[in-house]
């Protein structure tokens, strides 16, 4: 599968690298190519990934069959803008972002939140794309790899398309998601929730001192 991840944060880098090593071919999103080749950070994984290859956030999503929107939640509408709804127009985008704004600093707080969320802000202003929300509510070394948390723990999913939540189980399950553990909670308005798990998982890291844990639901099997 052709595989567009916009976005060259540790998210965007983490589940690219992942991607690559299940054999996908892999392109990386990006404003500036250029740019973005003088960050030492990104020079320095690029220099090991040499598969993925980095491009404009239009190229990239031309490229990709399906898209993973890895980039700041504040950022993400004028990213996917600069994307081009003509290469988004059916295409699955795996949205990943948090729409935390650190402008007044740490802890960020959300915006959108609560009447909306930035999964719903995202399928409303790009109406052709079929989101999924998942994978938001953990850190990205857990995304790609869940046994780095022992025992059982899960992964939401957020959307409109039952196809495109097909897709994105496929993948979840190639990063060694297990069926239990995914959980649906319905259309992309159930990413409010999510979402606003942040601010919960935020403090969690803070108490912790770490970032290797995650959320389980006791007693999610279907209802009698
Ligand atoms: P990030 O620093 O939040 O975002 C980096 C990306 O955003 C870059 O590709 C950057 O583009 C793009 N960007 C920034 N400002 C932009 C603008 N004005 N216009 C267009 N693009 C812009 O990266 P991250 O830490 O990897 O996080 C990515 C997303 O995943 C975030 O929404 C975060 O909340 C979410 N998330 C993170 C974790 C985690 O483990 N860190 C866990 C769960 C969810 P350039 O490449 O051009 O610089």
């Amino acid at each position: 599968m052709r595989y567009a991840v916009l976005g060259t944060g540790i998210v965007g880098r983490t589940v690219a690298a992942r991607l690559v090593s299940l054999g996908h071919e892999v392109v990386i999103g990006t404003r500036d190519p250029e740019s973005t080749l003088t960050r030492a950070e990104y020079a320095d994984w690029q220099a090991g990934q040499p598969e993925v290859r980095l491009a404009t956030f239009p190229e990239a999503a031309r490229y990709g069959e399906v898209l993973v929107n890895a980039t700041g939640g504040q950022a993400s509408i004028a990213a996917l803008t600069e994307a081009d709804s003509a290469h988004l127009d059916g295409k699955v985008l795996i949205d990943i972002a948090n729409p935390l704004d650190f402008s007044q600093g740490f802890p960020p707080f959300l915006d959108p939140a609560n009447t909306d969320s930035l999964g719903e802000l995202i399928q409303r202003s790009f109406p052709g794309l079929r989101v999924v929300k998942t994978l938001n509510t953990m850190n990205c070394q857990i995304m790609v790899d869940p046994a780095r948390v022992p025992g059982d723990h899960n992964v939401f999913l957020s959307g409109e398309d039952p196809d495109a939540k097909k897709t994105v189980r496929e993948l979840l399950s190639s990063f060694g998601w297990t069926e239990a553990s995914i959980l649906d909670l319905g259309g992309i308005e159930t990413a409010r929730g999510t979402e606003m798990l942040l601010p919960v998982w935020l403090r969690l890291m803070g108490s912790l001192g770490h970032a290797d844990f995650n959320f389980h639901i006791q007693g999610a099997h279907p209802a009698p």
